[in-house]
């Protein structure tokens, strides 16, 4: 099973989730974790481990100038602006390459050929016999993340239970986190801020057609707009954790409050029983 873990917005808590989660379910079964928040991956810091690291690479055009003759056509076929030619000097703007080779295609001289380009890393770390992290991390000054998401999600392939926790937002990032996922957790909290966000997340679950539930973090007890919300829109509220001091404090110092608060393991393998449960439509 593949479940996302996702949010429209930062802060609400969801990489902790995750964590709890996988950490929970690790108890009595192996669990693969993906992150998937490649520009600021931070799972590391709860399941610290040696980990074994591979390059991801995207393949970028180089083009051959003996071979060309200045007729333009590899740049007047880029639809991302990623190629110019001007006089026949070329000009190519990584950033902004989509690896698609129809450049190459169109040149009528064959002088394109497409050479690979490091993005980004994946780190594979052991934390325990039942735990398994996988992380993306993108170079610094990159922007494409959703190849580095893709390659630590294939790491993870094969592997019974893999929780993807996504970036924030709602951008191509996310889109490629939850690819393919059974399941999508989105994690909200009771502020207006919080609900907005969740409606454009839900959208989106809705959009790639990934059953998902809610679960509702910090939340201070009036949580009627996110419920409203929730009911209008056929999404089960699967869990609900409460704005507590105790909470807090393990949380402020990377703790795990599946570790540190007795009977919170409990509660996250709840959660896990009732996302199957929703899964089957029994919610
Ligand atoms: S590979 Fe595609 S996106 Fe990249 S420069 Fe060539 S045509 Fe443009
Ligand atoms: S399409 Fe080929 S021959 Fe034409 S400008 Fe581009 S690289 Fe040169």
């Amino acid at each position: 099973m593949r479940l996302a873990i996702a949010s429209g917005k930062g802060g609400t808590g969801k990489s902790t989730v995750c964590a709890n989660l996988a950490q929970s379910l690790s108890e009595t079964q192996p669990v693969v974790v993906v992150d998937c928040d490649v520009e600021e991956p931070n799972l590391h810091l709860f399941f610290p481990a040696e980990c074994d690291e591979i390059e991801v690479t995207v393949a970028n055009p180089v083009v051959d100038m003996s071979l060309c003759q200045g007729c333009g056509d590899c740049g007047r076929f880029c639809r991302y602006g990623a190629l110019t030619v001007m006089k026949g000097s070329h000009t190519f703007f990584p950033e902004l390459c989509h690896s698609c080779n129809g450049c190459a295609i169109v040149c009528p001289n064959d002088a394109i050929s497409m050479a690979p380009r490091r993005v980004g890393a994946v780190r594979s770390h052991r934390h325990s016999p039942t735990l398994t992290l996988i992380s993306g991390i993108l170079d610094e000054g990159e922007v494409q993340a959703p190849p580095v998401i893709h390659k630590a999600k294939e790491m993870a392939n094969g592997t019974t239970l893999t929780l993807y926790d996504a970036p924030p937002g709602i951008a191509c990032p996310v889109i490629e986190t939850m690819e393919g996922a059974d399941y999508c957790l989105l994690v909200t909290e009771s502020t207006p801020f919080g609900l907005h966000d969740l409606e454009l997340a839900a959208g989106v679950a809705e959009e790639m057609g990934i059953p998902a539930g809610v679960l509702i973090n910090r939340s201070d007890g009036h949580d009627e707009e996110i419920n409203d919300f929730c009911a209008s829109r056929g999404l089960p509220v699967l869990m609900t954790i409460p704005f507590d001091r105790r909470i807090a404090s393990v949380q402020n110092i990377g703790g795990l409050i599946s570790l540190e608060i007795p009977g919170w393991d409990k509660r996250f393998i709840g959660l896990f029983r009732s996302i199957i449960h929703s899964m089957e439509g029994e919610l």
